[in-house]
């Protein structure tokens, strides 16, 4: 169904770990800790890209790049943002904005949140004025040792350029 426009919402969290570099937003973070298990741990790019396969419809990150598969272990989250892109792509969508909460005692995201707001426009080619980044302390809810991101995106029927081929398709077909 060619809904005009489509929501996505994702979720995910990860454990701080000693040892581990701390990856948020694309950006390496200078700190002692980082995000442990998937891939490099990345909770704001997981739960991007499960905004936008949650979006089309499309099976979540769990299911696309298991765990539990020794490929992905260490693999730059980047990768599977850039597989949701492709598949909104080939959907005939593109992203209109996406707005995102980082919940996280340590480190203070504020002084950095201009920063990671680039960079996920860049991972996005989209403006940045269209990505939200905001972030709370877990106040009362004992996930101090955690990161969690909770991420919505809002997506649009392209247009001209993906009627043209749906056109031409059908054309065939009568033909
Ligand atoms: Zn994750």
């Amino acid at each position: 169904m060619k809904l005009e426009t489509r929501i996505g919402y994702g979720w995910d969290s990860h454990e701080f770990r000693r040892g581990v570099p701390l990856k948020i937003g694309g950006l390496t973070f200078d700190y002692p800790k980082g995000l442990g298990g998937h891939s490099d741990g990345d909770v704001l790019l997981h739960a991007i890209t499960d905004a936008l396969l949650g979006a089309i419809a499309a099976p979540d990150i769990g299911s696309l790049f298991p765990p539990s598969d020794p490929q992905w272990k260490g693999a730059d989250s980047s990768v599977f943002l850039q597989e949701a892109l492709r598949r909104i792509s080939e959907a005939g969508y593109t992203i209109t904005n996406l707005d995102s909460t980082l919940i996280l005692t340590e480190p203070k995201i504020g002084p950095h949140a201009q920063a990671i707001r680039a960079r996920v426009s860049e991972l996005l080619s989209i403006p940045a004025d269209a990505i939200g980044i905001k972030a709370k302390t877990p106040e009362g809810m004992g996930t101090d040792n955690a990161a969690i991101a909770h991420v919505t995106v809002l997506l649009k029927k392209k247009e001209n350029r993906a009627a043209k081929p749906r056109a031409k398709r059908s054309a065939q077909a009568k033909s």
